[in-house]
């Protein structure tokens, strides 16, 4: 927690669960980006956190956006970025959002298919693409495996069928699955990616680019390496596949570049008990799945939650959100450890929670309001 977050919460009161973003910590993020990776140019992922403040932080640093709808798009626009600086990185999109896309000046575009390469070739010609190859996602905690991509001997293909359309086949583009702890998993995407290249080469067809994707960590409950291993160890891939042939990179951090900005000032509604016997309490937050940690969906995303008694002693409990939906619970298969003085009525502070929160929090289920964020 920051002092400024600190600060903000003593000096505001407020009937929560609130949000509350330090841009000091996203701008510092900014530029360990840019450190640890200094040939790279870094597109924010819009989807971890579109707040318009960090928008506009991001933009007038220097950083590119990766978005994934028109929407997102507008608001890299509004916040500053030119459409050079965009780039449309959803493999999925409707032929109509690419053609306004085209029209607001957006000229990068991602595919993992010829049906998607025939969309752009229509009403976006001209433009460059990259094929998104498949990633096991092996390691991550938040994987997006399966969805998106496609085997990497397709991608050659694909890119041929782009460049026979008349669009610049410009590169390759892949991710190791969100919150992904390991950097050594670039090196396999690297490898696949080389072979790519060259295949192409030999067909006449020279890719210029690599979108490293995100990927990279922020701190929950386990330690995770800094930025500065992940820029070296990926760095020593591309060495280890390209020699000194590099291609232009990018990358896409998300969660690496708001996570840790973030924390949840939350409330305990109710602690229980299911039976007089039953040593396990159950305690219930006023947030839960649906107003902002959609995240701990299958228990993925652990994290760290600190009270004001966190020097007493400890004892498991389950932790369940407000709605009135059993699968609104947090932590139950894996309970998690709570002092056994907290209270109802308590604050507790929710750490991490910078990404992928308020955008995730529903419009009102059970009349419960999205949650509010507000950005220092
Ligand atoms: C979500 C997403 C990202 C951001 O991933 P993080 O793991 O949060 O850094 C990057 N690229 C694409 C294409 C995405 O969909």
């Amino acid at each position: 927690m920051t002092d400024r977050i600190k600060e903000f919460l003593a000096r505001t009161k407020d009937d929560g669960p609130r949000l509350v973003v330090d841009l000091d910590v996203v701008r510092e993020n900014y530029f360990a980006f840019a450190k640890a990776l200094p040939d790279t140019r870094v597109f924010y992922a819009v989807k971890a956190n579109p707040a318009p403040e960090i928008l506009d932080l991001l933009a007038g640093l220097g950083s590119c956006f990766d978005t994934a709808s028109v929407t997102e798009i507008e608001q890299a626009l509004a916040a500053g970025a030119s459409p050079e600086r965009i780039s449309y990185g959803n493999t999925i999109k409707k032929e109509s959002d690419v053609a306004r896309a085209y029209a607001l000046g957006v000229r990068l575009y991602a595919v993992d298919c010829e049906a998607e390469v025939d969309k752009i070739a229509r009403v976006a010609p001209g433009s460059k693409v990259f094929c998104r190859i498949l990633c096991s996602g092996e390691g991550a905690e938040w994987p997006l495996s399966r969805k998106f991509g496609c085997a990497p001997d397709m991608a050659a293909r694909v890119l041929e069928h782009a460049h026979a359309k008349g669009l610049v086949a410009h590169g390759l583009s892949f991710h190791v699955g969100s919150q992904q702890p390991n950097p050594r998993v670039w090196d396999a995407a690297l490898k696949a990616s080389a072979a790519i290249f060259k295949d192409l080469a030999e067909r006449g067809i020279q890719l210029g680019m690599i979108n490293l994707g995100g990927g990279f960590p922020t701190r929950y409950l386990k330690p995770v390496p800094g930025v500065r291993a992940y820029g070296q160890t990926i760095f020593r891939a591309l060495r280890k596949h390209f020699g000194n042939r590099i291609p232009e990179t990018i990358i896409e951090p998300g969660r690496g570049m708001v996570g840790n900005a973030g924390i949840i000032e939350a409330e305990v509604v109710l602690i229980s008990r299911k039976s007089a016997e039953d040593p396990q309490r159950w305690v219930y937050l006023d947030i839960g799945k649906f107003n902002g940690l959609a995240e701990t969906m299958d228990e993925m995303i652990r994290y760290p939650i600190r009270t004001d008694y966190d020097e007493d002693v400890m004892s498991p409990c389950v932790i369940a959100g407000p709605t009135c939906d059993s699968v609104d619970v947090l932590y139950e298969k894996e309970p998690y450890l709570l002092p056994v003085s907290l209270e109802i009525g308590a604050k507790v502070l929710i750490e991490g929670t910078g990404a992928y929160t308020t955008t995730y929090s529903a419009v009102g289920f059970n009349g419960f309001p999205p949650l509010k964020s507000y950005v220092i």
